[in-house]
């Protein structure tokens, strides 16, 4: 694929640069943050998901292929929550076809941006432009979708939430606390794509592009080195658990 992956992280970001006013800064995070319940839920237990075939170019076959992707994470992550007793919602699902449309409550689509969550909706917006139909069949949409879910899966289980609310960071904790939930969600996607890949009968060359592109990235300071960003990828891929993905208690070097 030849689009920077940095294009699909965004999302959940504005409101994190965002929330930021007076005061002093923190130090060190909540529970909530670094012993998640969420961390202890073990190996994914949905081992198959069945991909659609998508033809090129065409958006009525690609809004299927989501929505099939969208069940598998559905059925897999309220199985993960239910171990951990977390309430598990579905996300809202909508799909825009170029960036400026609305996006409820989050404002307008982003320039930029492949998908977006947006927290007090719940729900996940996917940008599906003639750029990436016109290569359907790369994972690429599978992750950006994923990737957006690891965001739903932070919002259930409260940790959006603490970081979003907490006023009067300093700009360097601010940056800080989003790399960490976006290479999370990172994690989070790749534990997904880990645990049900011997059912999608694609070649493994497909999840190694995914992180090659990682890391032919560049850093914007807010989504984390390409080379984390493909750590990340590949722990959460390996360990196809969300155990793996604990970023807020992982030394520095690793989130930034
Ligand atoms: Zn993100």
């Amino acid at each position: 694929m030849r689009s920077p992956l940095f294009a699909v992280l965004s999302g959940v970001l504005a409101s994190l640069l965002f929330a930021g006013t007076a005061a002093a800064g923190t130090s060190g995070f909540p529970p909530v943050l670094t012993d998640n319940k969420v961390y202890k839920t073990g190996a994914m237990e949905l081992k198959e998901c069945e991909e659609q075939p998508v033809q090129r170019d065409s958006l009525d076959g690609a809004k299927v292929y989501l929505e099939f992707v969208l069940d598998c994470l559905n059925r897999s992550w309220s199985k993960q929550l239910a171990k951990a007793k977390i309430p598990f919602v579905k996300p809202k699902f909508a799909i825009v076809s170029k960036p400026g449309q609305p996006v409820g409550k989050c404002g307008k689509f982003p320039a930029g941006a492949q998908a977006l969550y947006c927290p007090p909706e719940r729900k996940m917006t996917v940008l599906l432009d003639p750029y990436i139909l016109s290569e359907p069949t790369e994972l690429f949409l599978m992750e950006v979708v994923a990737h957006e879910y690891g965001h739903h899966i932070q919002e259930l289980t409260g940790m959006l939430d603490v970081v979003d609310r907490v006023k009067g960071k300093s700009k360097k904790r601010i940056y800080d606390e989003s790399r960490r939930i976006e290479l999370q969600a990172e994690c989070f996607s790749a534990s997904f794509i880990g645990s049900v890949w011997h059912s999608l009968g694609r070649r493994d060359f497909d999840f190694k592009y995914i992180v090659k592109v990682a890391q032919a990235g560049f850093d914007d300071g807010i989504h984390g080195k390409p080379a984390n960003i493909a750590y990340w990828l590949q722990k959460g891929f390996d360990a196809e658990s969300p155990n793996a993905c604990n970023t807020f208690a992982a030394p520095k070097a690793r989130v930034s």
